[in-house]
């Protein structure tokens, strides 16, 4: 880490601590909308200080190198709001890097712009509730162009921040002859106002209904049409856009899951060390309270120091260079997560259940870290492959 880097991180932690962890008790209690003026407000003070957009290139965004957001992303990740206070959240910051990367200049001003002035949201819908997101290349919905228009049909679900958001990249078959099924489909931006496009539902996740940007959409698409310059980058490139996109979104991920069990870690030592079993006797004066801590703290660090390694190899050889330590951080971060979140519960007895503390939020929500942008068992296999692969096995899927 540079020297700039660890100040920036440095600045970013305690801004952290003082403008948004207070704004928590309130979003625990009382919902997303509940703290989206204060929000807003911090949001302001994010661009004061010149640290909006950290990881978007010039002239949106700060242009911060994978690794130096890495770290940032960490100390923002302490908090459920803190990415979208620095206008990082996803799928809002993967779709604003697909756009500045393949957008035509008249995308950029209508779609990009806006989502980077935090004026609108948007969402990416490519999961398909018949189809498995495993093996994304079977999908069912299907755009056709006619005319100077695309009309596209089918069905989505998962469509994260599909409600309230102002446009939707939708993933869709325009080439289902193609003999290469990886060169089959495309990204088509489609308005959310587009006539046919309807929102069946939102999805109740582990107990919540999701609001806003952490909301889950079912999504139809009938009859939906759009004009063809609404293409975003090349016809049957959709795939390989998504590739490009996923994997420094990986990264992001996994940093953001470290800076929440790093809190969760200095929580559960906060307690171990006030809580009194008898008088004189804190928690934490018991072994197996101190193996709880001590795993934690073995397992972070490894996941720390593993997903600055992916980041780096990312830097010099692009995502596909790094595609196998991505899989590893994938599947292996998201495992330490979770393992220190239950820990961090465990160790606080029924407070840790109640939603007077941020814990109980944190497991709910990322018990998903296993399941999206490829669940444990896709990662596994590809970095399985990779290894029998030296040893002279070709495994297929
Ligand atoms: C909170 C959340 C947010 C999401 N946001 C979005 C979004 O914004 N946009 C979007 O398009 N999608 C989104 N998704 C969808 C997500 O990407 C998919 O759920 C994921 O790709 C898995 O696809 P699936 O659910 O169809 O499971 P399936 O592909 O049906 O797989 C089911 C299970 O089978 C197992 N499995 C799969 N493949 C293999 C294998 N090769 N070997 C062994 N076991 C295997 C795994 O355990 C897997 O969990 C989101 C999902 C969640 C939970």
């Amino acid at each position: 880490m540079t020297p700039q880097t660890a100040d920036l991180a440095k600045a970013v932690r305690a801004f952290v601590e003082q403008e948004i962890l207070p704004l928590e008790a309130t979003f625990l209690k009382h919902g997303f909308k509940a703290v989206l003026p204060g929000l807003q407000n911090v949001r302001q003070k994010v661009m004061a200080q010149g640290w909006w957009l950290p990881p978007l290139h010039a002239p949106e965004g700060m242009g911060l190198s994978l690794s130096a957001f890495a770290r940032l992303s960490e100390e923002l990740g302490r908090s459920p709001l803190g990415h979208y206070a620095f206008n990082t959240q996803a799928p809002d910051i993967g779709n604003m890097e697909v756009l500045q990367r393949h957008g035509t200049p008249e995308q950029k001003e209508r779609f990009l712009k806006p989502l980077a002035a935090g004026e609108i949201r948007s969402s990416f819908g490519m999961t398909e509730p018949e189809y498995p997101g495993s093996n994304p290349v079977w999908m069912n919905t299907t755009a056709v162009l006619e005319g100077d228009e695309w009309v596209i049909n089918g069905h989505k679900w998962y469509t994260t921040g599909f409600e309230g958001s102002a446009f939707c990249i939708v993933m869709c078959v325009t080439d289902p002859e193609h003999p290469n099924p990886y060169a089959r489909a495309s990204q088509i931006i489609v308005p959310t106002d587009t006539p046919g496009l309807e929102q069946v539902r939102k999805i109740s996740v582990m107990g919540e209904p999701g609001e806003d940007w952490m909301s889950h959409s079912e999504i139809r698409l009938h009859q939906v049409r759009v004009p063809r310059e609404n293409l975003l980058g090349q016809r049957g490139r959709g795939f390989a856009i998504a590739q490009e996109r996923l994997g420094p979104g990986r990264i992001h991920h996994c940093m953001r899951w470290i800076g929440i069990a790093q809190r969760c870690f200095e929580m559960m030592c906060q307690y171990a060390a006030k809580r009194e079993l008898s008088p004189g006797k804190p928690l934490g004066s018991r072994q197996a309270i101190q193996h709880l801590i001590a795993d934690a703290k073995a397992e972070i660090h490894a996941a720390r120091l593993m997903v600055l390694d992916a980041a780096e190899k990312v830097e010099q050889q692009g995502a596909e260079g790094a595609r196998v330590e991505i899989s590893v951080i994938k599947y292996f971060v998201a495992g330490v997560l979770q393992r220190v979140l239950d820990r961090a519960i465990q160790v606080h007895g029924g407070l840790g259940m109640s939603d007077d503390l941020p814990l109980s939020f944190f497991y709910r929500h990322e018990r998903a870290a296993r399941i999206y942008d490829g669940a444990d068992e896709v990662h596994k296999t590809v970095v399985a492959r990779a290894a029998l692969k030296e040893y002279g096995l070709e495994v297929s899927l």
